[in-house]
């Protein structure tokens, strides 16, 4: 099983209903996005326009933030996806370090949440931030909770733009394998040797 995913920038339209669903889904701390959007002005008038790039941990296949990791916490799951098991991250950081994409984040406080300063943690916070233990690195997991339920992830559930499409690439049959050789769409920053899970369509 090769799970994936391919971004159509052609139809993401930057509402960051992706950032909602993912927050809402896995209930991540201030200031922390497993998904975002870029948004980008290119071009000079009359023919300025704007640019919309979605980002996500890629699940490279060839992942340095698996390499460099001292424990083993981080690793390449047979389902083809990246994961970091909470229990044996240590906080070093060096995979921050290591992932061209900057799709990692470090949990610095022990109970981040949106409300603490106003004394109202409100009970979905004190239910789930213990998700995120200060200390620790986190990051998109393409939603393995949900996936485990028969769900998709949150992001691609929720795209008004239709723009993501997810799957499983071995799959000759599935919408993800026909449409990847429909559109062949292409990797973010392919010099970096990664061999990102993550394609773009143009
Ligand atoms: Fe690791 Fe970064 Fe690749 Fe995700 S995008 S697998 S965090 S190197
Ligand atoms: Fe591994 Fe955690 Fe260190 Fe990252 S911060 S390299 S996951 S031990």
């Amino acid at each position: 099983m090769k799970l994936a995913m391919i971004l159509d920038r052609r139809r993401c339209y930057a509402c960051h209903g992706c950032a909602v669903a993912c927050k809402v889904a896995n209930a991540t701390p201030p200031g922390t996005f497993w998904t975002k959007t870029i948004t980008e002005e290119k071009g000079k008038f009359p023919k300025a326009h704007m640019e919309y790039t979605p980002l996500i941990c890629n699940h490279c296949d060839k992942a340095p933030c698996v390499e460099v990791c001292p424990t083993g916490a981080s690793k390449k799951m047979e389902d083809g996806t990246v994961q970091i098991t909470t229990s044996e991250c240590v906080g070093c950081q060096l995979c921050m370090e290591a992932c061209p994409y900057g799709a990692r984040y470090f949990n610095e406080k022990d109970s981040p949440t949106y409300w603490a300063e106003t004394g109202k943690q409100d009970i979905f916070e004190q239910s789930r931030y213990k998700q995120h233990p200060a200390g620790t690195v986190d990051k998109c997991t393409f939603c393995a909770p949900r996936r485990e339920k028969g769900l998709p992830p949150a992001c691609v559930q929720t795209c008004a733009g239709v723009a993501r499409i997810f799957g499983d690439l071995d799959d000759p049959d599935s919408e993800i394998s026909k449409i990847f050789k429909q559109y062949k769409p292409k990797p973010l920053y392919p010099e970096k040797g990664t061999s990102p899970r993550v394609f773009y369509i143009e």
